[in-house]
């Protein structure tokens, strides 16, 4: 190991307390996508603290922290997630949001100030041949569409997912290439799979109030035309081949107002997910056709709002850098190399961004319980925390050493799928608003 590598693991080792306090405080303060103010404020606060220029309020809640190599034409981005879920039951929950982090990005943004505290060393800065932006991002979780509708249409966002409203107004123009960390069950891994892109739809019935029990015949009634939607969707489900990994799961959040009314409203929101952007057409056109049945059937008026959601992540293989960093960072615990092959049905904004700039993917675990569940919990601060922190750095600091030859030789290699406008136009293309009176 190089003398400035050592250095680098000493720094996060010698500021354990300060990176596992950091995780812990956000992991004990959730907050929900494009609402991560006080996670946000942590974080610059952070990075002023390490004299980083930062500039704030990106995408409403992204924060960029700059550290300056000794050359600046190659720009790396060391990025971690702001956002948690809605999981009121878990024992960490914001009692008032029911936000908690149970998918683990705040162990990311601990690995990524972490890696600021070493990179930020005089003598490791000095070594860098190019530029490093510490990037936390907001709204990785596609959660509460009606909310991401609204600051839609308060011209806040155009796009639900953090990454792609980033990559939208420009956040990203400056950078060439990133590096990205998830908690997973499995251990340390490097590379990545694939995995389902998706869009999302927010489904509103609109029927007609009346008593609920004396005239029940002058009510349409926007409950029953949902939960008639909702079985139609089912009888879709034989049509979806196992091959187009299709998932689609709908929430009610909208059911009525009192009992004693006819519900004159009711609102649906769903994803629509599959392994490419045809399947993910053909289940979405399914998906229309099955609520258009429910308000057909018992003459309510249907309005159904599409958005765009995630592009399908694109498989990598372990890269041979990132691997090496993680053999150092992780001595005498196992680090495998992710089948690039295998597919996951979740969904990632990480898809977004490899669809316009190298993107490299690793994991380290600590965690124990399911992601997207009350059990989640972080059970070795050491590998959720350090690791990560240490991989992140290693990483950076290796492909920008010695003229940044290891990020160059990586910028050049990678073919973009899209420029940053034909993504956008992309995007746009997937915005519909329909609405249907029966
Ligand atoms: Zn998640
Ligand atoms: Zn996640």
């Amino acid at each position: 190991m190089e003398d400035i590598e050592k250095k680098i693991l000493e720094i996060i080792d010698a500021n354990k307390e300060q990176i596992i306090g950091f995780g812990q405080d956000i992991y004990e303060h959730a907050e929900l996508g494009y609402k991560e103010y006080r996670t946000a404020e942590k974080f610059a606060a952070f990075l002023k603290n390490l004299r980083l220029e930062t500039a704030e309020g990106l995408a409403i809640t992204g924060v960029k922290g700059y550290l300056k190599g000794n050359r600046h034409d190659i720009t790396l981005s060391l990025i971690g997630e702001l956002d948690a879920l809605r999981i009121p039951d878990h024992p960490n929950a914001n009692p008032v949001t029911g936000a908690a982090h149970c998918c683990g990005h705040h162990a990311q943004l601990a690995g990524v100030i972490g890696a600021a505290i070493a990179l930020s060393d005089e003598e490791v800065a000095r070594s860098l041949d190019g530029d490093v932006v510490f990037f936390a991002v907001p709204a990785e979780e596609y959660g509460e569409i009606e909310f991401k509708n609204q600051l839609r249409n308060e011209e806040k966002i155009c796009f639900g997912g953090g990454k792609s409203e980033l990559i939208r107004i420009g956040a990203f123009d400056d950078i060439d290439l990133s590096v990205v960390h998830h908690i997973s069950p499995d251990g340390i891994r490097v590379g990545n799979g694939t995995s389902n892109g998706f869009v999302s739809k927010v489904i509103r019935y609109i029927g007609r109030e009346a008593h609920a029990a004396a005239q029940p015949e002058r009510g349409i009634n926007a409950l029953n035309a949902a939960s008639l939607g909702l079985s139609a969707l089912a009888y879709q489900r034989e049509t979806f081949r196992d091959e187009d990994s299709v998932r689609v799961h709908p929430i009610v959040t909208k059911g009525g107002n009192l009992v004693n009314v006819i519900p004159n409203e009711a609102v649906i929101e769903t994803l629509v997910r599959a392994k490419s952007t045809q399947a993910i057409l053909d289940a979405a056109e399914k998906t229309d056709r099955a609520f258009k049945a429910g308000a057909l059937a018992v003459g309510a008026q249907i309005e159904i709002d599409t958005m765009p959601g995630y592009l399908p992540r694109l498989s990598q293989p372990a890269h041979p850098v990132l691997l090496e960093a993680a053999w150092q960072a992780a001595p005498g615990r196992n680090v495998t190399e992710t089948d690039p092959a295998t597919h996951g049905a979740g969904s990632t904004d990480v898809g977004d961004l490899q669809h316009i700039m190298p993107v490299l993917e690793f994991n380290t675990s600590g965690a124990a319980g399911a992601l997207h569940s009350k059990d989640f919990a972080i059970t070795d601060e050491e590998e959720a925390y350090l690791v990560t922190a240490k991989i992140f750095a290693l990483t950076a600091y290796k492909l920008l050493k010695n003229g940044a030859q290891g990020a160059r030789n990586i910028v050049s290699d990678f073919k973009p799928r899209y420029t940053k406008n034909e993504y956008i136009n992309l995007m746009n293309g997937l915005i519909s608003h329909e609405r249907t009176e029966f």
